[in-house]
């Protein structure tokens, strides 16, 4: 029997459903226009997407967009200086500084300088902290989209045993934390794993944040086995056709063994956007003294 595919648009469509209800309900009952700042630094044409892409669906939920554009040799003071205005701007919920920024930019006192109260990519290490202690936290976006899939499979996670492979601070540190909270059973691969696909084979849920294209095979997958697939690994088309793109795990096989999977494009890429816009509601409900929203 092949997999359940888990249907990263219907999913996200959802989700953006619920928060632009959530938007609309904050404006009405409180008068709160939850905003989002995106501040993007150069014109990497992959970011470009990204933030048109961010800027439109923010727009679509009823949410402020507010996007600031600077030249690739903008000052670091300057950059710095941005960060500090949308700090102390009553209408800016969230800041999201699109990454990676260009060479001769320090990214870390960037994400440093970033209110952790309007940090919606999840990044600064006072909401990585809190998620480790177990306390409220604006949670990086991929990782949060990927348990939102996950539990459209399976109601709860508690006892799973869960596989994440890779330990980047953007996916697989925060998701080992996410999954701690839902009481699965954790274990985090990377590069030094030895055996990885006997690991892989005892898990019941599989998460592949590796940016190795198809890197995991079918017969690594528990038969029934859910897996999530947060790579996006761009290959070229063949005689010139189209980029593709392909996931962390070879979804053909994969779907043969697996029980549920997600599908890259199509899966947890679409997650991560309209996961920024769940953030952001939270963080302006949080910033408002009101109690965590229904999204
Ligand atoms: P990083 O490069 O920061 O991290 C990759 C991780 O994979 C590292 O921890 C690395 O281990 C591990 N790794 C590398 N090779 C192997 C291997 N052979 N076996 C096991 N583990 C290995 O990547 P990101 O976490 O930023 O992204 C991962 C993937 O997710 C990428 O394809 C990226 O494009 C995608 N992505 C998708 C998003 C979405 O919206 N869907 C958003 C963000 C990322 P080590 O630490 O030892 O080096």
């Amino acid at each position: 029997m092949t997999a359940r595919i888990i249907d990263g648009k219907i999913i996200s469509a959802e989700l953006r459903a619920r928060v632009a209800a959530e938007v609309a309900r904050l404006k009405t009952e409180h008068g709160i226009t939850p905003g989002l700042a995106v501040v993007l630094v150069g014109n990497d044409p992959a970011s470009e997407v990204y933030v048109r892409s961010k800027h439109k669906q923010t727009q679509e939920a009823g949410m402020a967009s507010f996007e600031h554009r600077l030249p690739a040799d903008v000052p670091q003071a300057e950059l710095m200086a941005l960060i500090a205005k949308l700090n102390a701007d009553p209408a800016v919920h969230g800041i999201l500084v699109q990454l990676p920024l260009p060479k001769g930019l320090d990214s870390n006192a960037v994400i440093d300088a970033i209110d952790p109260a309007k940090d919606v990519d999840g990044l600064n290490p006072t909401n990585a902290g809190r998620l480790a202690s177990g306390l409220f936290a604006l949670t990086p976006c991929t990782p949060l989209g990927s348990i939102i899939m996950a539990k459209t499979v399976h109601a709860s996670l508690e006892g799973m045993n869960a596989l994440v492979i890779g330990r980047s601070n953007l996916v697989g540190k925060p998701l080992v934390q996410l999954l701690l909270n839902e009481n699965a059973t954790v274990t985090i691969a990377h590069s030094r794993t030895r055996d990885l696909p006997a690991l892989c084979r005892q898990a019941d849920l599989v998460f592949a944040a590796v940016g190795k294209a198809e890197m995991v095979k079918g017969d690594w997958i528990k038969p029934g086995a859910t897996v999530i697939d947060v790579g996006i690994n761009r290959t070229p088309g063949k005689d010139g056709g189209k980029d593709k793109l392909l996931g962390d795990v070879a979804f053909a096989e994969a779907k043969e063994v697996a029980g549920a999977i997600t599908p890259v494009p199509g899966g947890v890429g679409l997650m991560t956007v309209a996961c920024l816009l769940v953030n952001t509601v939270r963080a302006a409900c949080a910033i408002h003294g009101l109690p965590k929203p229904a999204v």
